[in-house]
């Protein structure tokens, strides 16, 4: 099957019992057992719930995996990942990344004993020549959040396998939809599915995917260990999201594309970071392994960081808030609000950067609203 008819029924037959065609939320906590130890599907919420298993069910398929595990965020899903190490083993770190992934390595997992070595991960010699004895995980996000910079992820993997490391790609940028990590060799797929797999701005969640039986079956017992769990409510939130990704996904990239080549021909704006340009300094590694460009915009606004506050309190339609991947329209700036946490460390990002999330509503309202925003 294609990509959106998996999309729309892979681990979503109409119910056996009533024909519902949605998979019914499962609000249990508890399951009947028939006698002590003998349960029909699961004997605790924690540990599975049908809605939950359907939204990995689907969220695998997508990822061309044989296993998905969802959280109760993207977060989770990376600290899931992440006790996968022992004190004493490293990370290669993207130097452009959501800053709440650097703030876990570093504050979280730091004093735990794990080393974080951050290197720009869309540069493979340097990758090579900055690898340390006991690098266990490379963690990219490709595209980046902020800079939207590709990492060829073939060539990742190479290196990550090479010395006995495995690869895990952010995927949430790029989503099944344009990318697909695993067929490129990459070992771990993992997802803040708050973002365009839910794509209605009104769930958190997560997802870790993979090939590997083994590695899941830990994942697995972490999830049901640890507890973070997503509630049957968002699974089937970001399952409903899952079913229209395609056209989403069309929409966003196509209104994303103008966004950027307008706002690249705007004299207030000093540079933009697209993958679709030509102009972007990874554009034919993007062109290579993506299937499109996204629907993500960055922009280095004139006038500093006064420019750029000016900038993102003057829109009407982009609504001034974190997050992304959302049908809406929203614009911030990263220093001061989603990668705080980079400031002062090798991830700071320049106060006069703005990040778009580009929406799907009609092109000519946006173009219009940052032309206003920008007089
Ligand atoms: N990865 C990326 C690329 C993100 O943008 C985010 C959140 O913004 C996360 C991970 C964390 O996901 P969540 O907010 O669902 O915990």
């Amino acid at each position: 099957m294609n990509f959106s008819t998996r999309a729309i029924h892979v681990g979503q037959e109409p119910d056996q019992e009533t024909g519902a065609v949605n998979v019914p939320v499962y609000l249990t906590s508890t399951y009947a057992q028939e006698s002590v130890g003998v349960v029909k599907f699961a004997d605790y919420g924690r540990g599975d719930n049908p809605t939950r298993a359907a939204l990995e069910a689907v969220t695998a398929s997508l990822e061309e995996a044989q296993f998905a595990v969802a959280y109760s965020s993207g977060l989770a899903a990376t600290d899931s990942m992440l006790r996968t190490l022992s004190p004493g083993d490293r990370v290669t770190l993207s130097s452009d990344a959501y800053g709440g992934t650097y703030r876990m390595l570093t504050k979280i997992f730091g004093p735990w004993g794990i080393e974080t070595d951050v290197v720009d991960l869309s540069d493979i010699d340097a990758v090579e020549s900055s690898w340390h004895d006991g690098t266990k995980l490379v963690w990219a996000e490709t595209p980046s959040n902020p800079w939207l910079r590709i990492a060829d992820i073939a060539a990742l993997a190479g290196v990550a396998h090479r010395h006995g490391a495995q690869l895990v790609i952010d995927n949430t940028f790029a989503t099944p939809y344009l990318q697909t990590p695993l067929t490129l060799g990459a070992d771990v797929v993992m997802h803040s599915t708050t973002k365009y797999l839910g794509g209605h701005s009104d769930a958190i969640g997560g997802m870790l995917v993979t090939n590997d039986a083994q590695l899941a079956a830990r994942l697995k017992f972490f999830q049901y260990a640890v507890g973070a769990i997503p509630g049957p409510l968002d699974c089937y939130l970001i399952m409903r999201g899952i079913r229209t990704l395609a056209v989403r996904m069309d929409r966003h990239q196509a209104n994303a594309a103008q966004v950027a080549h307008m706002l690249a021909q705007h004299e207030k704006i000093e540079r933009v970071w697209y993958p679709g340009l030509e102009t972007h300094p990874n554009h034919k590694v993007a062109l290579d392994q993506m299937r499109g460009f996204g629907g993500m915009v960055s922009v280095e606004v004139a006038g500093g960081a006064a420019g750029a506050k000016a900038f993102v309190e003057k829109t009407k339609v982009f609504t001034l808030a974190e997050s992304l991947g959302g049908v809406e329209s929203l614009i911030e700036l990263p220093a001061q609000m989603t990668h705080m946490s980079t400031s002062g460390s090798l991830l700071e990002i320049p106060e006069n950067l703005v990040r778009l999330s580009v929406g799907i509503e009609d092109a000519d309202d946006l173009l219009e609203d940052l032309r206003q925003a920008l007089s």
